[in-house]
């Protein structure tokens, strides 16, 4: 556990508005497809939201109730499908819109899935195991009615876990009466977890930074690479990049950043961090996370939190190619600013999309109850996330739109089709 408080900025309704964001996409993308009005209506927002409040007994027997939330945005294509979030800042609003994120990342990667998104108001660097541990099942009890293998599919997100996934799997087979692994994904390998689960949305990222850098003219083997968040993608990559012969110059967290021009120790930092993906209070010399984004460099991945390239720092962007690892992480005036300064940015929904593509791998190998090879799952992620960033960049050629107008615009048609086929709109 971190003692050190975060300097992580509130996420607050007042701040960057991501699901107003997404919904000025989602209805540019809808009209340059041709779709009326009455579509945007039924996609602007998700088709169910559940609010629950989950009393836990805290360790020191005092009880302390907190607020969840489960996003169902649109499940026309198929089940609703998306991770879990456990942040202090975690908002409703925020949740909707990563509800329609995920919808649009199954609808580019092609998956049989509408999306879904849950969060829980809670900062699990200050709680124990066994608060958690209960903080999961009293989750899973209150939004049980609206999950389910068939119904809901979750995952993790920010600061969950295996571990997490498993006490979820547990609690929800007792409430079921069958054991349930097709209940939710990113669970353990002995509990029906996939092999290339944990690091599939690195891997994903990887394939897109790959695709990009060759569009680009730009060689893997000695690029300059800045990584922000070291988290579950954000240290994952690091290292793949770092094996590919890239130079990681930055990295950060959550309480600083760390800058080498010579490339940073990623196997060092990498077994100094803690399971939040805390690392730079081990160093005395840190830079902040705003001097990161800004420094000079080849590729840039933003792998932490939202709205971290804006209006205000976006023209001091130095990397040609920014690749969004994390959910969110630029606002739409600073994608019209990168794009005008002809840097290629690789839009989240299609570079983070590499989790969900192998959470769907696992969700079949649990209704088959057959599994996998490493090697199996990588071939299959290769082939879906390449073929992915072709259709995207070529779809943003053939339109004459930036690479995000366009993600939307593939990951928002099978949405609008299978809601019209079914007689909704
Ligand atoms: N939380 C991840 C995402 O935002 C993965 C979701 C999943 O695997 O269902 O894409």
């Amino acid at each position: 556990m971190v003692a050190k408080k975060s300097n992580e900025k509130k996420q607050t309704d007042e701040q960057h508005d991501v699901l107003k964001s997404t919904q000025t996409v989602i209805q540019k993308a809808l009209s340059k497809l041709g779709y009326s009005d009455e579509v945007y209506e039924l996609l602007k927002e998700p088709i169910r939201m559940m609010t629950v409040k989950i009393p836990v007994r805290m360790d020191d027997g005092t009880v302390k109730i907190f607020t969840g939330y489960r996003a169902q945005h649109n499940d026309a294509v198929g089940p609703t499908k998306g991770g879990i979030r456990f942040h202090p800042h975690v908002t409703e609003k925020e949740v909707k819109a990563l509800s329609i994120w995920m919808s649009l990342k199954c609808g580019i990667v092609d998956l049989p899935y509408g999306g879904g998104k849950g969060g829980i108001v809670c900062d699990p660097r200050d709680m124990s195991f066994r608060e958690l541990e209960r903080l999961s099942r009293g989750y899973v009890r209150a939004i049980s009615q609206i999950v389910g293998p068939t119904k809901d599919i979750p995952a993790p997100d920010v600061f969950t876990n295996s571990q997490i996934m498993a006490w979820m799997m547990d609690e929800y087979s007792r409430i079921d009466e069958f054991n349930s692994p097709g209940f939710i994904t990113g669970k353990p390998l002995v509990l029906g977890g996939s092999h290339g689960r944990e690091t599939a949305t690195a891997k994903g990222v990887t394939i897109c930074i790959r695709e990009a850098a060759k569009k680009k003219g730009i060689s893997i083997e000695g690029a300059r690479v800045v990584v922000q968040g070291f988290g579950n993608a954000g240290s994952f990559l690091a290292k793949f990049m770092h094996d590919a012969g890239a130079k990681i110059i930055g990295i950060s967290d959550a309480y600083g950043a760390l800058h080498d021009p010579e490339g940073l120790d990623i196997d060092y930092l990498l077994d100094r961090r803690d399971s939040f993906g805390t690392v730079t209070n081990l160093f005395n010399k840190t830079i902040t996370n705003q001097e990161l984004l800004e420094l000079e460099c080849d590729i840039l991945v933003p792998a932490a939190i939202e709205n971290q390239i804006t209006e205000k720092n976006a023209d001091n962007i130095k990397a040609s190619i920014v690749v969004e690892a994390a959910n969110g992480p630029t606002t739409l005036e600073a994608t019209r600013i990168l794009t005008e300064k002809g840097v290629l940015l690789v839009p989240d929904v299609l570079a983070s999309a590499g989790g969900v593509t192998v959470s769907y791998f696992e969700w079949v190998q649990n209704n088959q109850g057959y599994y996998w090879t490493e090697e199996e799952v990588e071939e299959r992620l290769e082939k879906v996330m390449s073929k992915s960033f072709e259709n995207i960049y070529e779809t943003a050629q053939v339109r004459r739109v930036d690479m995000r107008l366009a993600a939307y615009m593939v990951g928002v048609r099978k949405m609008a089709e299978a809601s019209r086929f079914r007689g909704w709109i």
